[in-house]
């Protein structure tokens, strides 16, 4: 048994802790800075945007970081996730590898972030925070905010990405329901949603903008915090129970992956699966290979420059030292709305970095592709941000097959598809096409990096 799984469990197999790779790592991680005076920040200066539970947790240097009881208690109604052997896909593709998938589809919200939302909802309440702000682009993490928030009567106050709240309807009923209040953005309520409107009133919004909102709106008010849903330390920290759960659950099916597989948007399911397996590599255990992968129209880890940049557009957040395309940069359109992103989580670029995890990007169509193999053969339509880790694993797969090696492969099905059949319609009828980024609207966006942190 593994020293991580000796820590971790309870008796209901629920994980007691999460796991923080910080304390794992030869080096800490780069200093954040403050936007204004490119100063280390210190807790202060995040205090009016989060609850101090998790400032706490963002710097951090525990190994193990105990999960609160009412937070298990919610999270114990999808958890532990299933995780599943693929025989009828390993049939599919005549392979000897054994492949395995950790299932995130089944939280209520269909994919992995509830898993953070829970967490950062109680931390806000426990401290008395009436109401919490937030961004989301395809819908996912709002409607798992919102969520989260009634189980804590929370407000909730969700900036949705202006061509996702027209696109998405749907989603945006599913936090309504909840009653959370869902704004297009840009809009009129902030300083940072106006100017853009101003210079272009039929911006349709981008994540960079919709943080600006969020972040604007949640520090105009003393009763108000604001949730991020991926990129943070604390996020990636609430995540790894999908990768605690998973040493447990293979070590049942009396196996141990040689892969490990994840898609990376801001690098949160990611991480969640994988950082307790490279913690166990680590700490003198088996050596595994590990491989983020990320689209190819916003290649954020295999094009992107290891610097400090802001996660937003107006330049409101902290700079990070993190891959980034740079904050001006707005990625071509394409159906994995949950991987537009133009930074990577800090801990995720560090590991990269550090080369533990070996990063790739593949095409949508290829995405799509594989998608459609996985669920003909599994019976679950992956969401087009989770296709990415079904690509590679196939691509794994059959690299087994041509070497003749029986490797044991794990991937993260980080949520399903349902919500998002208007992708697969568009697929289906051969609509979908590989649109290239502008090399130069690249490059433009990497020289306006910002240089006084530069060092
Ligand atoms: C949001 C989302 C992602 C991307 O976010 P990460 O922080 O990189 O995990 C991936 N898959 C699904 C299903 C999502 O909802």
């Amino acid at each position: 048994m593994s020293d991580t799984i000796k820590y971790i469990l309870s008796e209901d197999f629920l994980p007691t802790a999460w796991y923080n790779i910080v304390a794992d790592l030869p080096e800490q991680p780069p200093t954040v800075l403050h936007p204004v005076t490119a100063q280390p920040i210190t807790p202060d200066d995040l205090a009016p945007l989060f609850p101090m539970a998790v400032i706490e947790q963002e710097v951090s240097t525990e190994r193990y970081i105990d999960i609160p009881k009412p937070v298990r208690d919610i999270l114990r109604q999808w958890r532990p996730a299933p995780l599943y052997r693929a025989r009828r896909l390993e049939k599919m593709l005549d392979t000897p590898a054994r492949i395995y998938y950790k299932y995130e589809g089944v939280s209520p919200a269909g994919s992995h972030k509830p898993n953070t939302a829970v967490a950062q909802a109680f931390y806000s309440k426990e401290e008395g925070v009436k109401r919490i702000t937030t961004e989301t682009g395809a819908g996912q993490w709002g409607s798992s905010l919102a969520f989260a928030g009634t189980f804590f009567d929370l407000e909730i106050e969700v900036f949705m990405v202006k061509v996702s709240y027209q696109q998405k309807p749907y989603r945006r009923a599913f936090m309504e329901s909840f009653g959370a209040s869902c704004i297009a953005s840009p809009s009129e309520l902030t300083a940072s949603g106006r100017a853009v409107l101003e210079k272009n009133p039929e911006s349709t919004g981008s994540l960079g903008i919709a943080i600006s909102e969020a972040v604007e709106s949640a520090v105009q008010r003393d009763d108000t915090k604001y949730a991020l849903g991926s990129v943070l330390n604390h996020v990636l920290l609430h995540q790894t129970i999908i990768g605690l759960e998973a040493i447990k659950q293979m070590d049942m099916a009396n196996d141990y992956p040689d892969i490990v597989i994840g898609c990376t948007g801001g690098g949160s399911n990611f991480a969640g699966i994988a950082f307790p397996f490279i913690g166990e590599k680590l700490r003198g255990g088996r050596d595994i290979k590990t491989i983020a992968v990320e689209p190819a129209n916003c290649p954020t880890l295999t094009k992107g420059k290891y610097a400090y940049d802001f996660g937003d557009t107006a330049s409101l957040t902290p700079l990070v030292k993190m891959h980034t395309l740079g904050s001006g940069f707005v990625p071509p359109g394409f159906h994995a709305g949950g991987l537009r992103y133009h930074g990577m989580a800090p801990l995720v670029s560090q590991v990269v970095d550090l080369g533990y995890v070996a990063p790739r990007s593949y095409a949508q169509l290829k995405c799509f592709e594989a998608g459609i193999q996985f669920a003909k053969a599994e019976g679950i339509i992956p969401a087009p941000e989770a296709n990415h880790a079904v690509a590679a694993t196939i691509e794994e797969a059959l690299r087994c097959k041509e070497e003749g090696r029986s490797e044991a492969i794990l991937f993260n099905l980080s949520g399903h598809g349902n919500y998002d059949m208007q992708a697969y319609m568009d697929y289906s009828a051969g609509k979908l096409y590989d649109q290239k980024y502008s090399e130069e609207e690249l490059a433009m966006a990497l020289s306006g990096l910002p240089t006084a942190a530069a060092g």
